[in-house]
């Protein structure tokens, strides 16, 4: 940190902060990011299983959940995966695609920790990190920020502290508070990407632990084939993770654990192989040990040609969309997003600038713009901090 004047200080040196302050370091101005954690960019370090899912290939709004689901259109048509792709090319960092357009680095996240880094020293860009905020003020057209009890000095300030999933890493709310004195309203944050939790009947789930299947999931308006997992605490497994963004207390998820199945699928296997077993017939598409609960708790016993078609109908129903209704999530400390955030209202789509409050921008997970697992939250990330960085 040095005594030159700021054009701008960044709160926040994860992915959102970094890239806004790259991207205007190289259009000329004088940066200050600040941090509180001493490295930079913890979250991306421990994304994607340590090789960062850096973006989505298949990038479009209407994988993005907001309050105002128009919102991000802007900054995700001005910065797409094909402007990070190009980034990453020009630092010689290898990448493959996985699943779904999810593309990770072939090495290890540090390469895009390493990339930022080195694209914010291409500018005069400085970085304070380990050093806590301990106050923040705004007056004659400057922002006033008093970091480890030094005042530094601005005319324009970019919160980019991220939501409060996994505190441990030195996640905090601290954007909510702030955006809340400067004015800005904030949509209720709630965890998500994370495991939901199943008590009371629902718990004897529990002791499928460990199984998992490919399964559609449905909550709210979310709608996912992928696999779920059973886990000693209830449910998780990407299809769950999507679902439970979309999930609100109360609410049950649905699951269809025989997605491919054509209509009427049971009473035809009751003519085909009438001798056959329920557990059985649902061991073809399911592990055994899941294939069982679900038979048991359909108690439908012996062989299929025996058991009457209105009931085979209602099993069919009742596995199309098995509805689970968990009594919670584990929380921020195992969420890997936050839905919710700083109110897309009070800021402008192009610049992320509060319309009320010139020169104060908030970006990243800070804003009530989440995406789906699978590289979309670094990809708004990237491109609501490059939007401000073209605006500061
Ligand atoms: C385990 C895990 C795996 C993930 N994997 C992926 C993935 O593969 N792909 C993907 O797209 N997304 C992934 N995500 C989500 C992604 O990490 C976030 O969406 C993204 O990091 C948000 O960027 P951000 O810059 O807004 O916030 P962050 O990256 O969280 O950065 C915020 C920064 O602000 C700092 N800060 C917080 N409070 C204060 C304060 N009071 N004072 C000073 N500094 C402060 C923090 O220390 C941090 O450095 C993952 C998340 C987790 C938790």
């Amino acid at each position: 940190m040095t005594a030159a004047g700021y054009d701008a200080i960044v709160l926040g040196a994860g992915a959102a902060g970094l890239m806004c302050a790259a991207t205007a370091g190289q259009r000329g101005r004088r940066v200050l990011v600040v941090d509180h954690a001493g490295e930079a960019g913890r979250k991306i370090l421990i994304s994607g299983g340590g090789r960062c899912n850096f973006t989505n290939t298949g990038t479009a709004p209407d994988r993005f959940l907001s309050a105002n689901p128009h919102f991000a259109r802007s900054a995700l048509a001005r910065y797409r995966p094909d402007d990070f792709l190009e980034l990453v090319a020009r630092h010689g960092i290898a990448w493959h695609e996985k699943t779904l357009g999810q593309l990770f680095c072939d090495g290890s996240a540090r390469q895009v920790v390493d990339m930022l880094l080195d694209e914010c020293a291409r500018g005069p860009v400085d970085l304070a990190l380990g050093r806590p905020v301990t106050a923040v003020d705004h007056g004659n057209g400057l922002f006033r920020v008093a970091v480890d009890g030094r005042e530094v000095a601005a005319p324009r300030l970019v919160v980019a502290t991220g939501g409060p999933s996994i505190p441990k890493l030195g996640a905090t709310g601290f954007a909510y508070d702030l955006a809340r004195r400067f004015g800005l309203k904030v949509v209720e944050p709630r965890p998500a990407l994370v495991p939901l939790t199943l008590g009371g009947d629902e718990a004897l789930f529990r002791t499928l632990a460990g199984v998992s299947a490919e399964v559609e999931a449905r909550a709210g308006a979310g709608r996912f084939r992928e696999a779920a997992l059973f886990t000693h605490r209830g449910l998780s497994g990407p299809a769950i993770l999507q679902v439970s963004s979309y999930w609100r207390h109360g609410t049950s998820v649905a699951i269809d654990f025989a997605p491919d199945a054509a209509p009427g699928w049971l009473r035809q296997a009751k003519r085909d192989s009438p001798r056959m077993g329920l557990a059985r017939l649902l061991a073809r598409g399911l592990p055994d040990r899941l294939a069982s609960a679900l038979a048991d708790r359909l108690a439908l016993d012996g062989e299929l040609g025996r058991l009457p078609d209105a009931k085979l109908a209602a099993a069919e129903q009742a596995l199309a969309a098995w509805a689970f209704t968990p009594n919670g999530t584990e929380g921020f400390a195992k969420a890997e997003v936050t839905v919710g955030g700083v109110a897309t209202a009070g800021l402008s789509s192009r610049t992320m600038e509060a319309t009320a409050v010139p020169g104060l921008y908030v970006i990243g997970e800070a804003v009530d713009v989440t995406g789906w697992l699978g590289g979309y939250n670094f990809q708004w990330a990237w491109a609501s901090g490059w939007s401000a960085g073209q605006a500061i």
